[in-house]
């Protein structure tokens, strides 16, 4: 079988929204029904993202199969709909250390081993790997950085050479400035920036443009002849209400058949239900919607929006499922701590629902417990994602069930009562990387309760990132002062879900973010949000 690649490299900055391309030619050549998976490389020495903070990279992205990986993936999975694996994920770390494994089992003997040819032979050959262990029609590899990092220098020499023997066509992504006191659009810094992928033995086929207004044709002509291309070849990536729109925009400029006949699939005709479903919901974002809700995320990093990339994303694709608009803020947990329950009430009173998201370390602890306290006394709406189960469960220990000192082991080890507690098969663990309760984990689901009603099942399947857990030996009596054990592992050793008995709030041990897609929006998402609507409405009705 033969295979096709797509390699979407970006130029002058980070941020411009790679990923957001990448999952746009993903969710593309799904319509045209081409069978495409991504790979993504990362140039940093770390094996994966699970050793990484969130301010420093943006959030950690949990796969089925417990790889923890960038957070572009996410975006892959929401444009696709589907769970991809993490094979697909390539950094610098994973490189290095398969090939000083190769070199230390003799695979190399009598050679020294060098960037070219070992590193880009491996490269080419994982590349190829993968194509043809999934049958693939196309791969899509987004090369993670800038063009001229030195990080990913061998990365494009590799794809570089695997365009002499397969076909490749690179698609670049590149910013468009424009001067306030000129209003011209200014394509200096990307004839700069082409110039240097070309010097790599590049030549894109596409360029895809970020810029703050429209592509002037001017501008166009005039990268087209920089980049021996043809204007219609530069694209516009301006000025879209949201990130779901980008693959509508692509395919308003033709994008859409231009590639496919550069890849050799031109016969393929698009899937028009799944389009206009897509359609639908980016409409649905555009629009001034009826019913709202007003929510409040209530965590430690949300100085960096990206540290809760899928979170944002779930609760987007909730409102969608509860035809409902959501404003949502984000609040400091820290900037709850040390408040009369007035001033709480001042920050937090008009909000219909409050979200506690997952997180790690004692910091802002005890602003999510006062957050969480008011919500559960206030008759608000609440999810609690991973740290925000385990605050909810203290938060019940200490406030409704009068067991004062409850805590976690993991912000106070000498807590009376460790209410949460490090996990059984963590203690014997010491290496940090890859060992934390991962992945996708089975769930049993109580008849009756807001999870049940909420899944309408009694069987579910979420991902997770944690060591720490409900304490099983306070089940009983915290059960007996009203809190709802709704969900354990289907060997009942963990809790899973609790709730109030309110029907209001609901926590997980997991991240339903993480599976959270627009065509699937996550259950618990979608039951927190209409929650929030019916409250906003009552509100407004009293
Ligand atoms: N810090 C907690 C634990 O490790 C929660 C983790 C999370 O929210 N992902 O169990």
């Amino acid at each position: 079988m033969e295979h096709k690649y797509v390699v979407i490299t970006g130029s002058l900055m980070s941020g411009l929204g790679k990923g957001i391309v990448t999952s746009s030619i993903l969710k593309l050549m799904k319509l045209y029904g081409v069978k495409s998976l991504p790979v993504k490389f990362d140039g940093y020495l770390n094996y994966d993202c699970g050793t990484m903070n969130p301010f420093r990279h943006g959030e950690v992205f949990v796969l089925e199969d417990k790889g923890e990986v960038d957070m572009d993936f996410g975006n892959y999975e929401r444009f696709l709909n589907e769970n991809v694996s993490s094979d697909l994920s390539i950094t610098g770390g994973k490189l290095f250390s398969e090939i000083i494994g190769r070199e230390r089992r003799g695979e190399y003997l009598g050679r020294d081993v060098q960037i070219i040819p070992h590193i880009t032979d491996y490269l080419k050959e994982r590349i190829k790997g993968i194509a043809e262990s999934k049958k693939l029609d196309v791969l899509l590899v987004e090369v993670g950085g800038t063009v001229g990092d030195i990080e990913n220098s061998y990365f494009i020499e590799a794809m570089r050479q695997l365009s002499l023997t397969e076909k490749v066509v690179f698609v670049n992504l590149t910013y468009i400035p424009e001067l306030e006191s000129v209003g011209e659009q200014k394509t200096k810094p990307t004839q700069m920036a082409l110039r240097t992928l070309m010097q790599l033995g590049i030549q894109p086929k596409f360029i895809i443009c970020r810029s703050q207004r429209p592509l002037e044709s001017s501008t166009r002509e005039k990268l087209a002849l920089f980049s021996n291309l043809k204007p219609e070849n530069i694209i516009d990536d301006s000025e879209i209400r949201n990130i779901y729109e980008l693959p509508l925009k692509l395919m308003s400029q033709d994008f859409d058949r231009m590639l496919l006949k550069e890849l050799g699939f031109e016969g393929r005709k698009i899937d028009k239900a799944q389009l206009n479903e897509w359609k639908k919901f980016v409409e649905f974002l555009g629009d001034g919607v009826r019913k709202k809700a007003k929510i409040a995320v209530v965590g430690k990093y949300v100085k960096l929006k990206d540290s809760y990339a899928s979170v944002k994303e779930a609760l987007t694709h909730a409102a969608y499922a509860n035809s409902a608009e959501i404003e949502l803020d984000w609040i400091e947990s820290e900037d709850l701590e040390g408040k009369s329950p007035e001033q709480i009430n001042g920050m937090l009173g008009k909000y219909n629902g409050i979200l506690v998201p997952g997180g790690f370390g004692k910091r802002g602890i005890e602003g999510m417990i006062n957050a969480i306290r008011f919500a559960r006394e206030n008759s608000k709406a609440y999810l609690g994602l991973c740290l925000g189960m385990q605050l909810m469960a203290i938060e019940y220990a200490r406030n409704a069930s009068s067991l004062k000192d409850a805590n976690s082991s993991e912000f106070n080890p000498r807590a009376k009562h460790k209410i949460i507690d490090l996990m059984e098969d963590q203690r014997s663990i010491k290496l940090k990387g890859g060992t934390m309760r991962l992945g996708a984990w089975p769930v049993s689901i109580r008849k009756g309760s807001m999870a049940y009603y909420a899944y309408g099942s009694t069987k579910a399947s979420e991902r997770h990132r944690h060591r720490y857990e409900f304490n099983n030996r306070y089940s009983d009596a915290l059960s007996k002062n009203g809190l709802v054990i709704s969900g354990y592992s289907p060997d009942k050793r963990i809790v899973e879900i609790i709730e109030w008995n309110n029907r209001l709030g609901v926590g997980t041990q997991a991240h339903p973010e993480l599976k959270s897609r627009p065509e699937n929006p996550a259950p618990l998402f979608k039951y927190f949000i209409k929650t929030a609507v019916e409250i906003n409405d009552r509100s407004k009705k009293a």
